[in-house]
């Protein structure tokens, strides 16, 4: 997949990076919703759970190489960006993607909800109704094994959503997305996380002093009990760069 026009495009740890901003991602994004042929396309926002978790996942690491889009959701990205390439990379996290995507759009979206527990999207996409005057195209859980994938995709190509958010987890939503693009024909569809949860008010966005900071994830582990063990993970990121950086100087 080549890279967005005017965007150079890096490599970190072998995965691709994109150097755009939020306000570029929202316009290339609105390119892709307006375009008539309806082209499929993938966006992964890069953090460093994706770069670790993707290591052991060949699966998954694919369908990042293979992403049309890949944008630095975090700081954690940033800082590897600047230490292994010394590039300054701006951020377009997930969470600020769908939002302004919504604001700009409004009614021009037709939104398919995908993932949470049973309930989240329903109310996610009540709230981004109301909030945004944004079209539900559909809603589903994301608690459903590979067998149904099939039949998951062909509900959200028979809905007619232009955009697709996939909230199933890191890994899981990459995956699919990318895995059934063909078959999903949504023209954005973006792995996204949490943002489902956030949108439905089941889990609160991080308070804007850490969005500033680009260190949301800080108060999303401290926050929540079933995150602690990631910590390590991040601390392992951060030895993966330096270990990345004493390798190639
Ligand atoms: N999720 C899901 N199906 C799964 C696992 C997770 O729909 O099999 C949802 C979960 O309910 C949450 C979102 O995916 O709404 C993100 O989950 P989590 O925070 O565990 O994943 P992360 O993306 O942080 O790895």
């Amino acid at each position: 997949m080549s890279s967005p026009a005017s965007h150079p495009r890096l490599r970190l740890f072998d995965l691709p990076l994109d150097v755009i901003d939020l306000s570029d991602t929202l316009t290339l994004l609105g390119a892709w919703l307006a375009d008539p042929a309806r082209t499929p396309h993938t966006v992964v926002t890069l953090n460093p759970e994706i770069i670790v978790q993707s290591r052991g996942h060949p699966e998954f690491a694919q369908a990042v190489q293979d992403a049309d889009l890949i944008t630095a959701d975090g700081v954690g990205i940033v800082y590897a960006a600047k230490q292994l390439r010394q590039q300054d990379v701006p951020r377009a996290p997930g969470f600020d993607i769908v939002k302004g995507l919504m604001e700009r759009h409004g009614a021009g979206l037709r939104v398919f909800f995908l993932g949470a527990k049973p309930g989240v999207a329903e109310a996610a996409a009540q709230h981004a109704a109301r909030d945004y005057g944004v079209g539900v195209a559909g809603i589903h859980h994301g608690y459903f094994g590979p067998e149904e994938d099939e039949r998951v995709a062909q509900l959200v190509a028979a809905s007619g959503a232009n955009l697709l958010l996939t909230a199933m987890g890191a890994g899981r939503q990459e995956v699919f997305n990318q895995q059934w693009r063909g078959v999903l024909g949504v023209p954005v569809m973006i792995g996204c996380g949490g943002v489902v949860d956030v949108l439905a008010g089941t889990a609160e966005l991080a308070p804007a002093w850490t969005r500033k900071l680009g260190v949301e994830w800080v108060w999303r582990v401290a926050g929540d009990r079933k995150r602690w063990n990631r910590a390590p993970r991040l601390l392992h990121f951060v030895q993966m760069v330096g270990a990345e950086k004493r390798r190639k100087g």
